[in-house]
């Protein structure tokens, strides 16, 4: 039984804790969960269940408390929780960094495991600026990345962040200044991908790497564009002597369609950052992968390593975790699944399109986003799609979904219908 009624942890959650981008004291109450199977959310004050339609942020691709992840993390818990990785390794680290390499675009060999998206970030940025550094270039030390991107909270990527929803204001100063081109148009346009590879000339002799999210841009405004755009910066950054960093974190493992978004472009990045669905959702990790040339470049310098260790690295609960999540989403035909929920996600949030207030509608994958013409009142569209029986999270103008790849078609019916009342009452 809970040691506290949902009233007391209420108050002490209101007066002592931090939530995301939240104020101190909270100001909305949060809702409080007792705990999750399958893809609903048991909510503590005896309302029932709510069916989850964000993966907790794009990440439990199969579901909560599944059985197969269940019983890697216990049987890794009776082995061992977490050991040091300076000096020791371990098997569950091992076959997460050989199956990170075989499933990965081809040539990327090398990984470096780390707690969470920003800090794989953070390693991706270190290992380019190093790399050039080593090669006796320390001028390249600048990122290029295009407008409405995320790339976490930590500061290089915020750094990269859209400098409109990044803070940047609020940061002027202190973030280190980076270039950046216009967002990426959703079609294929010849007079952008030029304008792209101009600013790459321009500014090749300072920069280090080019970082981008391939195909979609998550939480920088859910907006999709053309793979081809990965084949010009591909080109572009190699005709510079410029690294691309591709930030897969919120699109790898199968979320966008392809097991990684840089397939849709046939593109392999020097360097590729992955993390959220990395565990199914179970526990934070994160993985930059890098090619034998980074490698090398770094292994090269005056100080021949990578200069990185976080205490928690490789953790081995997260590690086989990790693995098993990846063994379930290989074993089974997931691009059929995804493409299902494609399917369910376009019938359903069709007429969303007609909503007054509604600027766009888009799916991709299994990713369903509608778009409105003001931001959204997010207490409004909560309730709103709480009273259909789901789970949503809207930010800015936007009122979207990514649910668990094992979401029946009835339950992403009802994910579309709670949408589209978020998105009518918001
Ligand atoms: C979520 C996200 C990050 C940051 O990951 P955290 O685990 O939250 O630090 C970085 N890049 C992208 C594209 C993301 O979606």
């Amino acid at each position: 039984m809970p040691e506290l009624s949902v009233r007391e942890l209420l108050d002490l959650d209101r007066r002592h804790v931090w939530h995301p981008y939240g104020p101190m004291p909270g100001r909305q109450e949060p809702l409080v969960v007792e705990s999750a199977s399958g893809v609903r959310l048991r909510m503590a004050d005896g309302s029932g269940e709510l069916i989850d339609g964000m993966s907790s942020w794009w990440s439990a691709i199969h579901g909560y408390n599944h059985p197969v992840l269940n019983e890697a993390a216990r049987g890794q818990l009776d082995r061992m929780s977490h050991v040091m990785f300076g000096g020791l390794t371990h098997e569950p680290a091992v076959q997460l960094a050989k199956r990170l390499v075989d499933m990965s675009p081809e040539g990327l060999e090398h990984v470096f495991l780390c707690d969470s998206g920003s800090v794989s970030v953070e390693v991706a940025v270190k290992m380019c600026l190093q790399h050039w550094r080593s090669l006796g270039r320390p001028g390249k030390q600048r990122l290029l990345t295009w407008r409405g991107g995320y790339h976490g909270d930590t500061w290089q990527p915020m750094s990269v962040c859209d400098p409109e929803g990044g803070m940047h204001e609020l940061w002027q100063g202190v973030l280190q200044r980076q270039v950046f081109a216009e967002a990426p148009p959703a079609e294929f346009d010849e007079a952008y991908a030029d304008r792209l590879r101009e600013l790459i000339g321009r500014h090749a002799d300072e920069l280090a790497a080019v970082i981008v999210e391939p195909v979609v841009q998550g939480a920088g405004g859910m907006r999709f564009h053309s793979p081809e755009y990965l084949r010009v910066l591909r080109e572009a950054c190699d005709t510079h002597d410029v690294l691309l960093v591709l930030d897969e974190i919120a699109t790898g493992f199968g979320r966008t369609g392809a097991l990684f978004a840089a397939d849709h472009a046939g593109v392999t990045p020097d360097v590729m950052c992955v993390g959220k669905a990395l565990t199914g959702g179970y526990m934070t990790m994160a993985a930059t992968l890098c090619t034998p040339r980074v490698a090398d470049g770094i292994s090269r310098g005056e100080v021949p390593v990578l200069a990185h260790g976080p205490t928690f690295m490789a953790n081995p609960l997260a590690a086989s975790v990790a693995c098993a999540s990846i063994d379930l989403l290989l074993a089974q035909d997931w691009r059929t699944e995804v493409k299902r929920i494609e399917t369910g996600l376009r019938d359903g949030l069709a007429e969303a399109a007609s909503v007054p207030g509604v600027r766009e509608v888009r799916v991709l994958g299994a990713i369903g986003v509608v778009q409105l013409d003001h931001e959204v009142d997010l207490e409004a569209a909560t309730a709103a799609a709480v009273r259909e029986g789901v789970w949503l999270r809207p930010f800015r103008d936007l009122v979207y979904t990514m649910p668990p790849f094992v979401t029946g078609d009835e339950d992403v019916a009802r994910i579309a219908r709670a949408v589209r009342a978020a998105a009518r009452e918001g």
